[in-house]
């Protein structure tokens, strides 16, 4: 489960995909548009982003907002040890990657037309999504990812070791 819903700059795309596989409500913005957008979208979404501009500005508008780095295992370490996203794929919570809506957790007899006969063959359940018809299973690409996270985990392990991201604070509060 995911309980915080993240505004992601344009350029992490693939940090947006992974936030909505994991089950958080997540949208993007481009960074180059005006304050004013940007301010009426995170009204209730934490901002993340490595756009360092764009972090000064969120910061000038009171915004709340989590600097990550390029490296898209640290970037959802950061996330999970500073807002709590869980490190775990939970079918029936996934978000569509492409349009973020909630995914249904079918099985095959319910899967529409015009898979690869091998998909339809070698697995039993599938994930659809409802509002851009793409359908996802559990194949090589879902154990890559839960390869991924468990690359996340070691390193939000060793970021607790090193006192966790700090974002805001003196950085004293050991
Ligand atoms: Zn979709």
């Amino acid at each position: 489960m995911c309980d915080t819903k993240f505004l992601v700059d344009s350029m992490s795309g693939k940090l947006a995909r992974w936030l909505r596989i994991l089950g958080c409500d997540t949208e993007y913005v481009d960074p180059s548009e005006g304050d004013s957008l940007i301010l009426r979208l995170s009204t209730s979404r934490i901002l993340v982003t490595r756009d360092r501009e764009l972090v000064k500005r969120a910061i000038n508008h009171g915004i709340r907002v989590v600097s990550v780095p390029e490296r898209l295992e640290e970037a959802l370490a950061i996330l999970s040890a500073s807002e709590g996203v869980r490190l775990k794929i939970e079918p029936k919570k996934s978000r569509c990657p492409f349009c973020n809506t909630k995914l249904n957790l079918v099985r095959r007899a319910h899967v529409v037309k015009g898979l690869p006969r091998e998909v339809l063959r070698s697995h039993i359940k599938f994930l659809v999504c409802t509002s851009c018809g793409n359908v996802f299973w559990f194949g090589t690409h879902y154990w890559n990812m839960l390869r991924t996270l468990s690359e996340v985990k070691k390193k939000k392990g060793s970021l607790r070791f090193s006192g966790g991201p700090v974002m805001t604070g003196d950085g004293n509060d050991s």
